[in-house]
């Protein structure tokens, strides 16, 4: 079974075809370091998670880059204003790098806290500036951009093709948009490639002057240097496909004068009471908020991936509930399985067989449909109802639905794992210690860490309030 998705650029389902077998290549917009990302950023990016997974579950190998965005992102997504990281430097009275190692911090904890499967790089923009240098310097020669004074500005005008993303064409965005007020561009929408602010804290020397790059010439120089001129998949949220991903494809594909990125795919957006969620709107909660809340990160992650991704996802706390809920479901279940001890004949049942068969066929081949995860968890939850209801079952049996559990969870990623050779006991102790942790009860938190630790182990306090039990060593 094949994957089949629904791609932005040709507006259909295709099936998934790799540029090379087995080996995919994607890059993913990443976060901009100037806040704390909330929930709606997690989704986008747990799309991306999810697609991943998916692909690694149908044996493919996964290249992912993902970017950190710590300068030229500015305000509104425009060419004007202030840029977001220098605006908290500013309120903060810090260097922008300073700000930008704080929030790539706790993206990246929050994105363990979410199990989300490491990219293979994240590459900051501040560090790839001689290469954005180089493809403006390409645009340039190939008459795609052109310098007014120490600015340089892409020419819409000359790329055929813009719009073909989005499906914004120049005659629509022209007739219909607000004005750009800036004598220097040729085109109202022409953006900025290199600009000159002499007021803008980050500065780097450049063919044109002092100056710093703009937002999206950030993604096209950091994918093609790592990725390469064409590649697989580019994600993002559905904000993003215009005017970043259009302006994206217009800069790469004009340099390199190849088709750059096959398959386009854009997650809808989280919202709250009908609104996008978004920092501007104040709207919004973290993940460690959400933990603070005494939510299960599991269970975030569970709310954020389980519903289309084509869809918007309306967050609610009963939601959260719901998901912490169905997650008992398939963690009790597989602790009921882990228990069996009778060896029967040791052979695993035609029923026994077909029931699993049916359960990991029906969730890939509903994950094949453009990632169908509501159909997808359905099968899942079938199949522990089927389990549950099993009578006579041998510990082969129960190894094989475990088994096929623990698959599915690949690339749901929600069940939580603790070593095995870590009895009960002390798993119950820790679980009671971070109940103590979040009822403030310090007294008998440390209690229970000096109860574990005559038992020879120690926890190890993670953030929001997870933990890591570990045997003392000595
Ligand atoms: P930013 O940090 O603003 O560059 O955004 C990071 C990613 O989050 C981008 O891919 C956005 O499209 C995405 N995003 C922002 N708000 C939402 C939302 N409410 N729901 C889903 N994705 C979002
Ligand atoms: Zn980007």
């Amino acid at each position: 079974m094949s994957l089949r998705l629904y791609n932005t650029l040709s507006n259909k389902v295709e099936e998934f075809k790799p540029l090379k077998p087995g080996k995919v290549k994607m890059y993913s917009c990443g976060p901009t370091v100037y806040s704390h990302a909330h929930i709606g950023n997690f989704r986008s990016f747990l799309v991306a998670d999810l697609l991943k997974r998916f692909l690694e579950f149908k044996d493919m190998s996964v290249t992912h880059i993902m970017n950190i965005t710590d300068v030229g992102h500015l305000l509104e997504d425009a060419d004007e204003g202030a840029d977001k990281l220098e605006e908290e430097a500013r309120k903060q009275n810090k260097d922008p790098l300073e700000i930008a190692k704080f929030f790539t911090d706790s993206f990246m904890a929050a994105s363990e806290l979410l199990n989300m499967r490491p990219a293979n790089h994240y590459p900051r923009a501040t560090e790839h500036i001689k290469e954005m240098i180089e493809m403006v310097e390409k645009l340039i020669d190939k008459g795609y951009a052109y310098v007014v004074g120490s600015n340089v500005y892409y020419d819409v005008t000359k790329f055929a093709d813009y719009g073909k993303l989005s499906g914004n064409t120049l005659d629509d965005l022209n007739s219909g948009a607000r004005i750009e007020v800036n004598d220097e561009k040729r085109n109202p929408q022409d953006f900025a490639l290199w600009k000159h602010d002499p007021k803008h804290i980050q500065q780097w020397d450049s063919p044109w002057g002092r100056g710093f790059p703009g937002w999206h010439i950030e993604c096209s120089a950091m994918s093609v240097k790592y990725l390469g001129a064409q590649f697989d998949f580019h994600t993002g949220g559905e904000d993003n496909i215009f005017p970043h991903h259009e302006c994206e494809i217009a800069q790469t594909e004009g340099a390199t004068g190849k088709k750059w990125v096959n398959y386009w795919v854009h997650a809808r957006f989280l919202m709250v009471d009908g609104e996008k969620m978004s920092k501007s709107k104040g709207n919004l909660y973290t993940i460690g908020e959400l933990i603070e809340k005494g939510f299960r990160k599991n269970a975030i992650r569970y709310a954020l991936i389980s519903s289309h991704y084509r869809q918007n996802y309306n967050f609610t706390f009963d939601g959260l509930k719901a998901a912490e809920q169905a997650i008992d479901k398939i963690t009790q279940c597989v602790l009921t399985l882990g228990e069996v001890t009778g060896q029967g004949d040791g052979s695993i049942r035609g029923e026994v067989k077909e029931l699993i068969d049916n359960a990991v066929n029906g969730f890939d081949e509903a994950l094949c449909d453009d990632l169908n995860i509501s159909k997808a968890l359905a099968f899942l939850f079938d199949f522990i109802k089927g389990a549950n209801k099993l009578v006579d079952i041998n510990s082969a049996e129960a190894k094989g639905i475990i088994d096929a559990i623990e698959k599915i969870d690949t690339v749901l990623g929600v069940i939580e794992k603790q070593s095995e050779d870590i009895d009960e006991e002390i798993i119950r102790l820790a679980e009671e210690r971070k109940q103590a942790k979040l009822d403030k009860n310090w007294q008998r938190a440390d209690e229970i860490r000096d109860e574990v630790a005559v038992k020879g182990f120690v926890i190890e306090d993670k953030p929001g309030h997870d933990y890591r039990i570990k045997r003392k060593e000595g």
